[in-house]
This record gives C-alpha cells, sequence and structure tokens, in this order.
C-alpha cells in the first residue's frame, strides 16, 4: 500500500517521496491525513534555526484527519473516526508522564519535530495522540487545536482575574489566539500590540479592546506600569523590555515567544517591579477543553486561515509561507480529494 510523503531534505530543501504505509503495531492507529497547518516551527527547523532531528524528516505537527486502521488492542478508535492530533509524546512510565506531564518527560518528543510528522498521506502513531473531533469542527480548523492548546495551557498558568488590563505583544497566530482567549477568560482591557497593520486590526475585530503598531511610535501603547497581565508572544529582546516597562508592580509576565537565542533582561527593574514571570510551553491536560471551545465559538480560527494548498503543492506553500506576507496568517495544505480551498 502506497503512501506519498513530503520530507524536509536539507537548508531549506524539501522533496516528495513514495514509500510503502508503515505497519501498524499493537496499540497505534493510522490516520490518513486531511489537513495540515504551516507553522513558523517549520520554516525554524528547514532553516537550522531549531535543531530537533537532523534530515530527512517528513516535518508537520497540526494536523487533523481520519482514522484509516487500528492495531491490536485499540478499542477506542475505529475506522472512519475524524480526529486531530496530539504531536506530543512521552515515555508514560516516568513522574511526569504519570502525572499529564508528558512535555516535561526526559524523552518527551514531538512528531513532525523529533519523529517523522504529518506531511503524509497515512501516518501512523499511538492511539492516546488522538482527540475526537465533533462534525461542527472542520479538518482544517482542527490543526490549530496543537497551538491553541498550548496558548491555553499558557493563559491557564495566568490566573486572570475579571477586569485586569491585559496586553499581548506578538502579531503572529498565537498572539490572536491570545487575544481572543484573554477575553474568553474575563480580562476587562485588551490591547493587542505588533508590527502589522493588517494583523493588529484582524485581533481587533477578534476581540482586542485597543491595538498599537509598535513601528508608529508609542501613541497608542498603553501607558508604561499600566498592565496587570502580559503575554510576550514574540519573544524577542525589545518585546521583553516592552513588556517590564508596561507592567504594573506586582504584574504577571507569560514567556511564551521563543527567542532562539539568550537575550538580556532588565533584571533590576524586574526585581525592583516586584513582577512575576512564568514560562509555558505544552500542557496536555487542556486539549478536552480546547476542542470545547471550538465548538463552541468561544474561540475562532477561520478567520486566521488565509491561505490552503493541496498536498501535492507543499513546496509552493512553505515557500509562500516564507515569503512572510502580513496577510498570510496561516495557510492551510489539504491532504484529501478536496481543490484545496478554504470552506
Ligand atoms: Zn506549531
Ligand atoms: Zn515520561
Amino acid at each position: 500500500m502506497r503512501n506519498e510523503i513530503w520530507e524536509w531534505t536539507g537548508f531549506n530543501a524539501m522533496e516528495p517521496r513514495v514509500a510503502e504505509r508503515s505497519v501498524v503495531h499493537d496499540g497505534q492507529v493510522e490516520v490518513r491525513i486531511r489537513a495540515i497547518g504551516i507553522c513558523g516551527t517549520d520554516l525554524h527547523i528547514m532553516s537550522g534555526h531549531a535543531e530537533f532531528a537532523p534530515p530527512p524528516l517528513p516535518l508537520g505537527h497540526e494536523l487533523a484527519g481520519v482514522v484509516e486502521r487500528v492495531g491490536a488492542g485499540v478499542t477506542s478508535w475505529r475506522a472512519g473516526d475524524r480526529v486531530c492530533i496530539d504531536p506530543l509524546t512521552g515515555c508514560g512510565k516516568c513522574g511526569e508522564c504519570q502525572s499529564g506531564n508528558k512535555h516535561r518527560c526526559p524523552d518527551s518528543g514531538e512528531f513532525g519535530l523529533h519523529y517523522p510528522g504529518g506531511w503524509q498521506r497515512y501516518m501512523v502513531l499511538p492511539h492516546a495522540n488522538l482527540y475526537r473531533l465533533p462534525d461542527s469542527i472542520s479538518f482544517e480548523e482542527a490543526t490549530q487545536a496543537e497551538t491553541l492548546h498550548c496558548c491555553l495551557g499558557g493563559i491557564d498558568k495566568l490566573n486572570v482575574r475579571i477586569g485586569e488590563h491585559a496586553s499581548v505583544v506578538g502579531d503572529g497566530p498565537t498572539g490572536l489566539y491570545f487575544v481572543q482567549l484573554l477575553k474568553a477568560a474575563g480580562a476587562g482591557k485588551v490591547s493587542f500590540i505588533g508590527m502589522r497593520d493588517s494583523r493588529l486590526k484582524l485581533g481587533q475585530e477578534l476581540g482586542a479592546d485597543a491595538a498599537a503598531n509598535i513601528n508608529s511610535g508609542d501613541s497608542q501603547l498603553p501607558e508604561s506600569e499600566s498592565q496587570d497581565i502580559i503575554i510576550d508572544a514574540a519573544g524577542t529582546e525589545s518585546s521583553l523590555a516592552l513588556c517590564i516597562a508596561l507592567l504594573k508592580k506586582g504584574g504577571r509576565l507569560l514567556l511564551f515567544g521563543l527567542p532562539g537565542k539568550p537575550i538580556a533582561a532588565d533584571v533590576q527593574t524586574i526585581v525592583l517591579k516586584e513582577l512575576n514571570l512564568l514560562g509555558s510551553t505544552n500542557a496536555p491536560g487542556v486539549w478536552p477543553r480546547v476542542i470545547q471551545m471550538m465548538a463552541s465559538g468561544q474561540v475562532k480560527v477561520k478567520p486566521l486561515l488565509t491561505h490552503a494548498y493541496r498536498f501535492e503543492e507543499m513546496d509552493k506553500a512553505i515557500a509562500f509561507a516564507r515569503s512572510q506576507i502580513d496577510e498570510a496568517v496561516k495557510i492551510i495544505v489539504f491532504a484529501d480529494d478536496t481543490k484545496g480551498e478554504l470552506r
């Protein structure tokens, strides 16, 4: 049985390949991938700015599809089930795994980063990495559950109180999700701070009460020492400095964007303002809530899905993503029989 795969093969390079479909072992499930989200991490891996595993490797960790085959001992899934995929794995035996924190497992890894990901027609993975998709969530929307689960895990750590003033710095997809989640969590006024007017406008359409483009001066920015909460979804030295300046004394700062290298911070001010800094990555326990929020419309994904390609055009999708056009918020690759059009 034939599988089609796109592999990252070296510096900003990728190639299609045909292979036999994998054997489905005990406890495993084969998913026919239907939609794949292109993530900034994919680009960083391809350019060598993020290193997890050497090429050749099929990337892709924002995935949704349909169960095709199940291995022996799998009773919770059957062919035809609509699913989204949690790409994270742990050993399953250590204390962190057993307490629901597989992302902290010493042996944790991720499909599409450390192991072959979803740039394939058919992907085999452990049955425990699947979540059931209600019919009301499309496959392309479901690809965003992975990103959203990281964002929701971060929001949970902030213990948002109703009415608090909050800012999001960074106008990528995660910034647009954080704006919505802060509003859903009860923040009173949410300011969205970025560098691209089209993204800032979208953020306001999705619930931000104010928006500020840092390239057009300080006039739109929240006042210094005015914010109870800030989420740094950019992860640069300048975004961190801005967050520290805007936070009230005793404020909470969620560090979410990855700088990729050590950066300087004004620790003197952090100490004197008694700021609370929180790092956040994955949050395995929040997946069911993410799916509930998507199904109920409490968080909207569709407005972020701006461009679509077909599986055969994966190289074009990646090249387009690399062009970093402001309007291209999230690019979806369809691995199904449709023409690759967003519905
Ligand atoms: Zn991602
Ligand atoms: Zn473990």
